[in-house]
């Protein structure tokens, strides 16, 4: 029976760390993978993490089953982080410990998909997994435009979903720091948007993943604040997984806002039942360590500024990377200082991508996706140089 099955193509930032892993040049530069880096080129762990989980090791006196919300301090932790004052918008919030962003994405759309929608209006292009996990769901990808040759947000595309999508759509937003163009709506953008959803038919899905590495953790949620006061009903998708480092242990939370308080515990039931026939229950560890971090004011203030040095260090990269304008005017460098977060596209043909990697030992996505925090003080002076020969 399994032979009637197809093969699936491998997934291409894979293939892309083993060529770089393979590469013998000392000078080789990994701009693919989405993982922050320090001016070393290391992913270190937090030290505020490092606490936290000192703490777990000594104090923790049982792994015994949490159930399918999981951590429930953690999932009220971070809620004040993310919708700020009156976190629980008069009780009309709940939410549940999801594995990593990803599962709280799938959560949220199959939790859509149970009460009626069948399309997701999509901006393109779109971190991959977004339209992987609509077509696994079985639900219609609609794409519009994100950004606009400039390197802007194209608001006005968004607005025509929202003003013009069918009772039932969702419209699928990243809160801030978009994987992978780093283009963000401005907060008057926001509140244009925010103003369209509140009178609209379609639902928004929140996906935020990186909130604190584009200009603060408050900046980075103004948007998503602005949408979750006007709208009747929001989902949201959080990833603890960039902003506290932990990657690999798969921390992230889905939250609801429903019309009233009183619907909630309907709707949570249902999230409860899709992710008990998902994954039963999301991983532990890597959501203790970050309530431990939230419940205590020195571990907070230290995971605060370490994300403060990631978030200064990003910033450096775009201004120099911005400054290089002039030298390199194709690619639009520019537009690089007012974007956020790991991601950029320079608007690279294949050829120019396959240059790089070949004569110069640059490895980045086919899609001119770079991660600005694999630049450093130590090789962005060679990858401009190089993007001079290539492009300039
Ligand atoms: N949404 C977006 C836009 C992302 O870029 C990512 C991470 N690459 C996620 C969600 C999910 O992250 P994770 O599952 O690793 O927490």
């Amino acid at each position: 029976m399994l032979d009637a099955l197809k093969a699936q193509p491998a997934d291409a930032l894979l293939a892309l760390i083993k060529l770089h892993a393979a590469d013998p040049r000392a000078d080789k530069i990994d701009l693919g993978v989405g993982v922050y880096r320090t001016g070393d080129g290391a992913t270190p762990v937090f030290k505020a993490i490092k606490g936290a989980e000192q703490r777990l090791v000594d104090e923790q006196d049982s792994k015994s089953y949490l159930g399918p919300e999981g951590d429930g301090a953690f999932v009220s932790g971070l809620m004040p982080h993310i919708f700020g004052e009156d976190a629980d918008r008069g009780g009309r919030i709940a939410g549940m410990q999801t594995p990593g962003g990803t599962g709280a994405v799938r959560l949220a759309l199959a939790l859509a998909q149970k009460a009626g929608t069948r399309r997701v209006h999509l901006g393109t292009p779109s971190w991959p997994n977004h339209a992987q996990i609509v077509a696994d769901l079985g639900l219609e990808t609609v794409p519009f435009d994100h950004a606009l040759p400039d390197g802007t947000a194209n608001v006005e595309a968004v607005l025509r979903v929202v003003r013009e999508g069918e009772a039932g759509d969702v419209v699928l937003l990243h809160g801030c720091c978009h994987n992978p163009t780093g283009i963000d709506y401005t907060d008057e953008q926001w509140r244009a948007i925010a103003e369209a959803l509140a009178t609209s038919a379609v639902i928004p899905v929140l996906d935020i993943a990186y909130q604190g590495l584009g200009h603060g953790m408050d900046e980075d949620a103004a948007g998503v604040r602005q949408v979750i006061a006007a709208v009747p009903e929001a989902l949201v998708a959080y990833s603890c997984d960039k902003n506290f480092g932990l990657y690999r242990d798969r921390v992230g939370a889905f939250y609801v806002l429903a019309k009233k308080p009183d619907d909630l515990d309907t709707i949570m039931s249902n999230a409860n039942m899709l992710a008990r026939a998902t994954w039963s229950m999301p991983p532990d560890h890597g959501g203790a360590a970050v309530r431990i971090v939230l419940e205590d004011e020195g571990l907070s203030r230290e995971w605060l500024d370490e994300l403060g040095d990631m978030r200064e260090r990003m910033r450096g990269v775009r201004e120099r990377l911005a400054a290089a304008d002039a030298a390199i005017p194709g690619l639009n460098l520019g537009a690089l200082a007012d974007q956020n977060g790991l991601f950029a596209v320079l608007p690279l043909s294949s050829d120019q991508i396959a240059k790089l990697r070949e004569d110069h030992g640059i490895y980045m996505a086919g899609s001119g996706r770079i991660n600005v925090a694999g630049l450093h003080r130590g090789n962005i002076d060679n990858f401009i140089a190089a993007l001079e020969k290539v492009a300039g």
